[in-house]
């Protein structure tokens, strides 16, 4: 990758380690929320944390952000070590928030020792209504006062079980007159008696977020806890945790998420994609999802590259995303074998080629780079070319096959259309041509030229595979806003995805194993799918060779 100016958290980074902050210790965490796959905004921030742990000598810690017991899974725990291992990247250590529950309970009882948190037993309505507007201050709670026995003696019910959901919340006593509506005596606690994909029953009290992270972040004793803009409202209260507890002072740093067009990011919206089974799966190839990407044909060299490629601001904006796709095409212009395959076939009979023979013909396996090899590919009197790559009545600039016309047949033969065979209905069925054997390899002895090279595959060794083409999930640049009353699937697609069940390959790719990844000459990025057998491959495009949407 090429040398970049550093971004202002790496700026940061290396002013802390300049002035002995911290004593030269670098500490970041990833902190996903285990109620969802990842996805690419979430690449960003992996690179981010573990980029910058790799590249000042630090340490990254995995730590799953599970307080939320109700939408929270051990599947998507495991899905998300899967994707972080498969990005390129290693935890020092991996903890779970749920981990530090008693912890976090016992500093809890302090603040209310302190007098700095109380036991709120109004509904949550009421208690969002006591937080007033942005413009006017707050009221007080009715419970604001409560004595610290009364609030001890409640808390330790709470956690002990006596009451129902909803019957209390526990407050941090900070300000009901702040300007930052994060400090009008924020939530710290909520009964729910659920299950928790770890501690199971034990707990029927759960911490909210504000007051689990950043007292996570500082029993790991992070230095430079990276999150999303969202949080720079929230910080106030992060550090008035910290300090009221005078624990160690993680700090909080804040860079603008990934959005990209044509794509929703946020986990919600994409499980209710895979709820309503608008798509396959969390790993449904036109989703932006780690998974999806990865079965799409993405390379995790091509995510990382994308994620150097954007960089980290604090302004925020959205990728096009053509960038990704971009990013993808560099790699595997770089990395994938050529092959031909024949997508939408039609059958050319060469009519002069002798009955009963075929030949091997050698091909490159990429033109730019000889490493690479060579391979055989059969060639036979039947072959299999691109139904769009012949019109029986071309306009004037149309130079691929047509009656009369002569083209080159890639690492083959010049061929040239002498007669077009019909079906009752008046369908193409066959085009005969004849061959000149002069040409072999692509020549002509004569000089003469053509003015295009078709790919083609052998009727007899063509092997039958389905291939899948994707297109945008959405066909609005931003899905996200919708008309009142709309709602963001309203903009799906409806093209999105192009079954080609009849596609016909060369017969080298029947070997191929999931997640390879070839270049079908002229069609594109294609990666061969976890649905895939040797008798029947089947192949998504990951990207076209050419950005199409850029007219
Ligand atoms: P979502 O809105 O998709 O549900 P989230 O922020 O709730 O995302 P988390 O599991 O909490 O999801 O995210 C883990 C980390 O990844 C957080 O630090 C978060 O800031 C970061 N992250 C999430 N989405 C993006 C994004 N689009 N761009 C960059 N970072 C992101
Ligand atoms: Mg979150
Ligand atoms: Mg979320």
């Amino acid at each position: 990758t090429p040398a970049k100016p550093l971004d202002f958290i790496r700026e940061i980074v290396a002013q802390d380690l300049k002035s002995g902050k911290h004593d030269g210790r670098v500490q970041t965490r990833f902190p996903p929320e285990p109620n969802g796959y990842l996805h690419i905004g979430h690449a960003k921030a992996i690179c981010l944390n573990f980029g910058i742990a790799k590249e000042f000598g630090g340490r990254c810690n995995l730590r799953f952000d599970d307080t939320n017991p109700t939408k929270e899974e051990t599947e998507y725990v495991d899905s998300i070590k899967e994707d972080v291992r498969w990005l390129g990247f290693e935890w020092d250590e991996e903890h779970y928030a749920s981990d530090y529950f008693e912890q976090l309970y016992e500093w809890a009882e302090a603040l209310i020792q302190k007098g700095l948190a109380y036991v709120d037993s109004g509904s949550l309505d009421e208690i969002r209504a006591q937080r007033g507007t942005v413009n006017e201050p707050g009221t007080p709670s009715p419970f604001r006062e409560r004595s610290v026995e009364e609030n001890l003696d409640l808390f330790r019910r709470m956690r002990a079980g006596e009451f129902p959901n909803g019957a209390h919340v526990l407050r941090a006593k900070i300000d009901m007159a702040a300007g930052n509506m994060n400090l009008r005596d924020p939530i710290m606690y909520r009964i729910l008696h659920t299950h928790h994909h770890r501690t199971g029953d034990k707990w029927c009290l759960y911490p909210i977020y504000d007051w689990a992270h950043g007292q996570s972040d500082s029993i790991e004793k992070i230095t430079h806890s990276i999150c999303t803009l969202e949080f720079e409202i929230h910080r106030p209260l992060y550090e008035w945790y910290i300090e009221h507890l005078d624990i160690f002072p993680s700090r909080q740093y804040e860079f603008a998420r990934l959005n990209l067009t044509y794509m929703v990011m946020s986990k919600r919206k994409l499980l209710e994609l895979v709820q309503a089974k608008l798509v396959e799966g969390w790993d449904d190839p036109r989703m932006p999802t780690i998974a999806g990407l990865r079965r799409r044909g993405y390379t995790p060299e091509s995510l990382r590259n994308f994620c150097h490629t954007i960089g980290v601001t604090k302004y925020p904006g959205t990728t096009d995303i053509s960038v990704l796709e971009n990013s993808l095409r560099d790699d595997l212009n770089r990395r994938a074998e050529r092959r031909m395959a024949v997508l939408d076939p039609i059958k050319v009979v060469i009519t002069n080629y002798p009955e009963g023979t075929s030949e091997e013909l050698e091909a490159v396996n990429h033109p730019q780079d000889e490493s690479f090899g060579t391979r055989t590919i059969p060639f036979g009197r039947e072959i299999y070319i691109e139904r769009e790559d012949f019109m029986e009545d071309p306009p004037k600039k149309f130079f691929r096959l047509s009656p009369g016309k002569e083209v080159r047949m890639r690492y083959a033969y010049f061929i040239k259309c002498e007669e077009v065979i019909k079906n009752d209905q008046g369908e193409i069925t066959e085009i005969h041509c004849t061959y000149d054997p002069e040409t072999k390899g692509g020549n002509a002895p004569d000089g003469r030229k053509v003015k295009a090279t078709l790919h083609w595959v052998s009727v007899a060794d063509a092997v039958d595979a389905e291939v899948r083409l994707y297109d945008h999930l959405f066909e609005v640049e931003n899905p996200n806003d919708v008309p009142e009353g709309g709602d963001f699937k309203d903009h799906l697609n409806p093209n999105s995805l192009q079954l080609l069940e009849h596609a016909k390959l060369e017969p080298q790719l029947s070997s191929a194993q999931e997640g390879e990844r070839f270049q079908f000459e002229r069609m594109g990025y294609f990666c061969c799918d976890r649905t895939s057998t040797t008798e029947r491959p089947v192949f998504n495009r990951a990207v076209t060779l050419r950005d199409t949407w850029a007219k």
